[in-house]
Protein backbone atom coordinates (compact mmCIF):
# COMPACT_ATOMS: atom_id res chain seq x y z
CA UNK A 1 0.00 0.00 0.00
CA UNK A 2 0.62 3.51 -0.34
CA UNK A 3 3.30 5.15 2.57
CA UNK A 4 2.38 8.45 4.21
CA UNK A 5 4.93 10.48 5.89
CA UNK A 6 7.57 7.38 4.88
CA UNK A 7 6.14 5.26 8.32
CA UNK A 8 2.37 4.79 7.91
CA UNK A 9 1.05 2.25 5.16
CA UNK A 10 -1.95 2.36 4.30
CA UNK A 11 -3.79 -0.97 4.38
CA UNK A 12 -7.96 -0.25 3.35
CA UNK A 13 -10.77 1.11 4.04
CA UNK A 14 -12.50 1.75 7.48
CA UNK A 15 -15.28 4.37 6.94
CA UNK A 16 -15.92 7.96 6.19
CA UNK A 17 -17.65 10.92 6.14
CA UNK A 18 -18.60 14.26 5.02
CA UNK A 19 -14.95 15.79 5.61
CA UNK A 20 -12.19 13.09 6.10
CA UNK A 21 -11.63 9.29 5.18
CA UNK A 22 -10.15 6.72 7.58
CA UNK A 23 -8.53 4.05 7.01
CA UNK A 24 -6.98 1.02 8.29
CA UNK A 25 -2.78 1.22 8.31
CA UNK A 26 0.58 0.07 9.81
CA UNK A 27 2.49 2.22 12.15
CA UNK A 28 6.07 1.04 10.55
CA UNK A 29 8.39 2.58 13.74
CA UNK A 30 6.60 1.25 16.63
CA UNK A 31 5.01 -2.16 14.21
CA UNK A 32 1.11 -1.95 15.29
CA UNK A 33 -2.04 -1.27 13.37
CA UNK A 34 -3.64 2.21 13.90
CA UNK A 35 -6.62 3.83 12.03
CA UNK A 36 -5.81 6.90 9.81
CA UNK A 37 -7.94 9.80 9.20
CA UNK A 38 -7.17 12.35 6.11
CA UNK A 39 -9.03 15.08 5.41
CA UNK A 40 -10.55 14.77 2.11
CA UNK A 41 -8.39 16.06 -0.48
CA UNK A 42 -10.23 18.91 -2.30
CA UNK A 43 -11.01 19.89 0.94
CA UNK A 44 -7.90 20.42 2.04
CA UNK A 45 -7.45 23.96 0.48
CA UNK A 46 -10.38 25.15 2.58
CA UNK A 47 -8.60 27.16 5.74
CA UNK A 48 -11.79 26.78 7.59
CA UNK A 49 -11.92 22.82 7.17
CA UNK A 50 -8.32 22.98 7.86
CA UNK A 51 -8.73 24.75 11.05
CA UNK A 52 -11.65 22.24 12.58
CA UNK A 53 -9.76 19.14 10.87
CA UNK A 54 -6.40 20.27 13.75
CA UNK A 55 -8.90 21.10 16.17
CA UNK A 56 -10.38 17.90 16.46
CA UNK A 57 -6.60 16.55 17.11
CA UNK A 58 -5.43 18.77 19.40
CA UNK A 59 -8.44 19.07 21.46
CA UNK A 60 -8.30 15.04 21.42
CA UNK A 61 -4.37 14.43 21.97
CA UNK A 62 -4.33 15.46 25.88
CA UNK A 63 -7.47 12.97 26.02
CA UNK A 64 -6.13 9.36 27.64
CA UNK A 65 -8.91 7.45 28.71
CA UNK A 66 -9.52 3.59 27.84
CA UNK A 67 -12.93 5.23 26.60
CA UNK A 68 -11.92 7.81 24.11
CA UNK A 69 -10.45 6.48 21.06
CA UNK A 70 -6.61 7.64 21.63
CA UNK A 71 -4.97 9.85 19.15
CA UNK A 72 -1.23 9.58 18.49
CA UNK A 73 0.02 11.70 16.03
CA UNK A 74 -1.14 14.54 13.32
CA UNK A 75 0.55 15.73 10.47
CA UNK A 76 1.01 16.26 6.70
CA UNK A 77 2.40 15.00 3.65
CA UNK A 78 2.58 17.19 1.10
CA UNK A 79 -1.26 18.19 0.81
CA UNK A 80 -2.25 15.59 2.49
CA UNK A 81 -3.53 16.37 6.22
CA UNK A 82 -3.86 13.23 8.50
CA UNK A 83 -4.56 12.01 12.17
CA UNK A 84 -3.11 8.82 13.41
CA UNK A 85 -5.36 7.30 16.47
CA UNK A 86 -5.71 3.76 18.07
CA UNK A 87 -7.26 1.22 16.12
CA UNK A 88 -10.44 -0.06 17.59
CA UNK A 89 -11.32 -3.79 15.69
CA UNK A 90 -14.85 -3.89 16.19
CA UNK A 91 -17.98 -2.42 14.94
CA UNK A 92 -19.78 1.24 15.38
CA UNK A 93 -22.42 1.50 17.80
CA UNK A 94 -25.28 2.39 15.07
CA UNK A 95 -23.96 -1.34 13.89
CA UNK A 96 -24.28 -2.87 16.70
CA UNK A 97 -28.27 -0.92 17.42
CA UNK A 98 -28.79 -2.14 13.81
CA UNK A 99 -27.93 -5.61 14.28
CA UNK A 100 -29.22 -6.67 18.59
CA UNK A 101 -31.93 -3.07 19.35
CA UNK A 102 -33.78 -3.66 21.34
CA UNK A 103 -30.67 -4.22 24.03
CA UNK A 104 -31.14 -5.96 27.53
CA UNK A 105 -31.45 -3.28 29.86
CA UNK A 106 -27.94 -4.26 31.51
CA UNK A 107 -25.92 -3.90 28.20
CA UNK A 108 -27.43 -0.51 27.55
CA UNK A 109 -26.40 0.21 31.21
CA UNK A 110 -23.23 -1.11 30.48
CA UNK A 111 -22.43 1.17 27.74
CA UNK A 112 -23.76 4.17 28.83
CA UNK A 113 -21.82 4.21 32.12
CA UNK A 114 -18.56 3.57 29.65
CA UNK A 115 -19.91 6.84 27.86
CA UNK A 116 -20.33 8.47 30.92
CA UNK A 117 -16.98 7.91 32.25
CA UNK A 118 -15.01 9.02 28.53
CA UNK A 119 -17.09 12.18 28.59
CA UNK A 120 -16.79 12.80 31.87
CA UNK A 121 -12.78 12.70 31.10
CA UNK A 122 -13.56 15.20 28.22
CA UNK A 123 -15.46 17.56 30.11
CA UNK A 124 -12.83 17.43 32.71
CA UNK A 125 -10.56 18.50 30.45
CA UNK A 126 -13.06 21.33 29.33
CA UNK A 127 -13.45 19.64 26.33
CA UNK A 128 -17.56 19.25 25.13
CA UNK A 129 -17.84 16.61 22.53
CA UNK A 130 -20.78 18.56 20.84
CA UNK A 131 -21.22 15.17 18.16
CA UNK A 132 -22.08 12.16 20.08
CA UNK A 133 -24.30 10.35 18.13
CA UNK A 134 -23.93 5.75 17.74
CA UNK A 135 -21.63 6.43 14.14
CA UNK A 136 -18.87 7.99 16.57
CA UNK A 137 -18.79 5.50 18.93
CA UNK A 138 -16.68 2.24 18.64
CA UNK A 139 -17.39 -0.57 20.03
CA UNK A 140 -14.07 -3.51 20.18
CA UNK A 141 -14.51 -7.23 19.78
CA UNK A 142 -14.36 -7.04 23.88
CA UNK A 143 -17.40 -4.78 24.23
CA UNK A 144 -15.06 -1.95 25.31
CA UNK A 145 -16.86 1.07 24.24
CA UNK A 146 -15.35 4.72 22.84
CA UNK A 147 -15.80 8.09 21.97
CA UNK A 148 -14.44 9.17 18.90
CA UNK A 149 -14.88 12.02 16.04
CA UNK A 150 -13.98 15.18 18.18
CA UNK A 151 -14.40 17.18 15.07
CA UNK A 152 -16.65 19.88 16.07
CA UNK A 153 -15.70 19.43 20.10
CA UNK A 154 -13.27 22.46 21.01
CA UNK A 155 -11.94 23.42 24.33
CA UNK A 156 -14.11 26.01 26.69
CA UNK A 157 -12.12 29.24 25.46
CA UNK A 158 -13.57 32.44 24.99
CA UNK A 159 -12.60 32.58 21.33
CA UNK A 160 -14.12 28.95 20.77
CA UNK A 161 -17.17 29.94 22.59
CA UNK A 162 -17.56 32.72 20.07
CA UNK A 163 -17.37 30.49 16.97
CA UNK A 164 -19.88 27.56 16.14
CA UNK A 165 -19.58 27.57 13.21
CA UNK A 166 -20.16 23.42 12.38
CA UNK A 167 -20.82 21.27 9.66
CA UNK A 168 -23.77 19.69 10.96
CA UNK A 169 -24.38 15.79 10.38
CA UNK A 170 -27.73 14.09 11.85
CA UNK A 171 -30.00 16.13 14.00
CA UNK A 172 -31.64 13.25 15.47
CA UNK A 173 -29.39 13.85 18.27
CA UNK A 174 -29.41 17.36 18.70
CA UNK A 175 -29.76 18.86 22.09
CA UNK A 176 -32.96 21.67 22.28
CA UNK A 177 -30.00 24.33 22.87
CA UNK A 178 -28.04 23.24 19.77
CA UNK A 179 -31.32 23.21 17.37
CA UNK A 180 -31.82 26.86 18.83
CA UNK A 181 -28.36 27.16 17.41
CA UNK A 182 -27.29 28.40 20.48
CA UNK A 183 -23.88 27.68 22.24
CA UNK A 184 -23.58 23.85 23.04
CA UNK A 185 -22.61 23.01 26.93
CA UNK A 186 -21.31 20.07 28.77
CA UNK A 187 -24.86 19.48 29.31
CA UNK A 188 -25.80 19.54 25.85
CA UNK A 189 -23.63 16.06 25.46
CA UNK A 190 -25.71 14.65 28.36
CA UNK A 191 -28.90 15.58 26.07
CA UNK A 192 -27.37 13.45 23.21
CA UNK A 193 -26.09 10.34 25.75
CA UNK A 194 -29.63 10.54 26.67
CA UNK A 195 -30.69 9.80 23.12
CA UNK A 196 -28.38 7.02 22.65
CA UNK A 197 -29.91 5.26 25.59
CA UNK A 198 -33.32 5.67 24.15
CA UNK A 199 -32.26 3.70 20.78
CA UNK A 200 -30.52 1.50 22.65
CA UNK A 201 -33.46 0.16 24.47
CA UNK A 202 -35.96 0.34 22.00
CA UNK A 203 -34.50 0.51 18.88
CA UNK A 204 -35.63 3.34 17.56
CA UNK A 205 -35.14 7.10 17.75
CA UNK A 206 -37.67 9.16 20.01
CA UNK A 207 -37.60 11.84 17.58
CA UNK A 208 -37.76 11.44 13.53
CA UNK A 209 -39.24 13.54 11.25
CA UNK A 210 -39.23 14.29 7.04
CA UNK A 211 -36.63 16.88 7.09
CA UNK A 212 -34.10 18.11 9.59
CA UNK A 213 -35.95 21.03 10.52
CA UNK A 214 -39.08 19.50 11.57
CA UNK A 215 -36.81 17.00 13.36
CA UNK A 216 -35.03 19.47 15.38
CA UNK A 217 -38.59 21.28 16.09
CA UNK A 218 -39.37 18.13 17.71
CA UNK A 219 -36.12 18.52 20.00
CA UNK A 220 -37.47 21.79 20.67
CA UNK A 221 -41.17 20.95 21.72
CA UNK A 222 -41.89 17.29 22.30
CA UNK A 223 -41.15 15.71 25.19
CA UNK A 224 -38.82 12.41 25.09
CA UNK A 225 -41.79 9.26 24.83
CA UNK A 226 -41.66 7.17 27.97
CA UNK A 227 -39.28 4.01 27.11
CA UNK A 228 -41.73 1.85 28.94
CA UNK A 229 -44.31 2.67 26.33
CA UNK A 230 -42.04 0.41 24.42
CA UNK A 231 -40.33 -2.06 26.93
CA UNK A 232 -42.60 -2.71 29.65
CA UNK A 233 -39.54 -4.43 31.67
CA UNK A 234 -37.61 -1.78 31.88
CA UNK A 235 -37.32 -0.29 35.50
CA UNK A 236 -38.87 2.92 35.79
CA UNK A 237 -35.47 4.38 37.93
CA UNK A 238 -33.65 3.92 34.24
CA UNK A 239 -36.56 5.17 32.40
CA UNK A 240 -35.93 8.27 35.19
CA UNK A 241 -32.34 8.93 33.58
CA UNK A 242 -33.24 9.53 30.44
CA UNK A 243 -36.28 12.05 31.19
CA UNK A 244 -33.20 13.50 33.19
CA UNK A 245 -30.62 13.77 31.11
CA UNK A 246 -33.01 14.46 28.12
CA UNK A 247 -34.68 17.82 29.65
CA UNK A 248 -35.47 20.23 27.81
CA UNK A 249 -34.15 22.79 30.12
CA UNK A 250 -30.48 21.99 30.70
CA UNK A 251 -30.70 23.60 34.10
CA UNK A 252 -32.77 20.76 35.06
CA UNK A 253 -30.59 17.85 33.20
CA UNK A 254 -27.87 15.87 35.28
CA UNK A 255 -25.55 18.79 36.20
CA UNK A 256 -22.27 16.22 35.20
CA UNK A 257 -21.87 12.89 33.61
CA UNK A 258 -20.42 12.00 37.23
CA UNK A 259 -24.16 12.16 38.15
CA UNK A 260 -25.49 10.44 35.53
CA UNK A 261 -23.45 7.71 35.82
CA UNK A 262 -24.28 7.77 39.96
CA UNK A 263 -27.36 7.29 38.83
CA UNK A 264 -27.07 4.68 35.98
CA UNK A 265 -24.77 2.43 38.82
CA UNK A 266 -27.70 1.93 41.04
CA UNK A 267 -30.33 1.59 38.44
CA UNK A 268 -30.47 -2.04 38.01
CA UNK A 269 -29.78 -2.81 41.79
CA UNK A 270 -32.39 -5.81 42.87
CA UNK A 271 -34.35 -3.90 44.94
CA UNK A 272 -34.51 -1.53 42.40
CA UNK A 273 -35.37 -4.29 39.82
CA UNK A 274 -38.11 -5.37 42.38
CA UNK A 275 -39.12 -2.10 42.65
CA UNK A 276 -40.15 -1.83 38.95
CA UNK A 277 -41.55 -5.17 38.27
CA UNK A 278 -44.19 -3.91 41.31
CA UNK A 279 -47.70 -4.09 39.76
CA UNK A 280 -50.31 -1.57 41.53
CA UNK A 281 -53.41 -3.87 42.46
CA UNK A 282 -56.71 -2.58 40.24
P1 LIG B 1 -15.85 13.66 9.56
O1 LIG B 1 -14.95 13.83 10.74
O2 LIG B 1 -15.35 14.22 8.32
O3 LIG B 1 -17.27 14.05 9.89
P2 LIG B 1 -16.51 11.06 10.05
O4 LIG B 1 -17.43 11.64 11.04
O5 LIG B 1 -17.10 10.05 9.16
O6 LIG B 1 -15.84 12.11 9.22
P3 LIG B 1 -15.28 9.38 12.00
O7 LIG B 1 -16.62 9.33 12.62
O8 LIG B 1 -14.15 9.70 12.89
O9 LIG B 1 -15.25 10.39 10.80
O10 LIG B 1 -14.95 7.99 11.29
C1 LIG B 1 -15.76 7.47 10.24
C2 LIG B 1 -15.89 5.97 10.33
O11 LIG B 1 -14.60 5.33 10.20
C3 LIG B 1 -16.43 5.49 11.67
O12 LIG B 1 -17.83 5.50 11.69
C4 LIG B 1 -15.82 4.09 11.75
O13 LIG B 1 -16.59 3.17 10.98
C5 LIG B 1 -14.47 4.25 11.10
N1 LIG B 1 -13.44 4.58 12.09
C6 LIG B 1 -13.11 5.81 12.52
N2 LIG B 1 -12.14 5.79 13.42
C7 LIG B 1 -11.81 4.50 13.60
C8 LIG B 1 -10.84 3.82 14.44
N3 LIG B 1 -10.05 4.50 15.27
N4 LIG B 1 -10.78 2.48 14.37
C9 LIG B 1 -11.60 1.82 13.54
N5 LIG B 1 -12.53 2.38 12.74
C10 LIG B 1 -12.64 3.71 12.76
MG1 LIG C 1 -18.27 10.64 12.53
MG1 LIG D 1 -17.17 13.90 12.09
Amino acid sequence: GKRISGRYEVLGLLGGGGMSTVYLARDMILDRPVAIKILRYDLADEEELRKRFHREALSATSLIHPNIVNIYDVGEDGDLHYLVMEYVEGQTLKEYIQEKAPLPAARAVDIMMQLCEGISAAHLHGIIHRDIKPQNILMDLDGNVKLTDFGIAMALSATALTRTNSVMGTVHYLSPEQARGGIATKRSDLYSLGIVLYEMLTGKLPFSGESPVSIALKHLQEETPPVRDERPDIPQSLENVILKATAKDAAHRYPSAEAMLKDLRTVLSPERKDEAKFIPPP
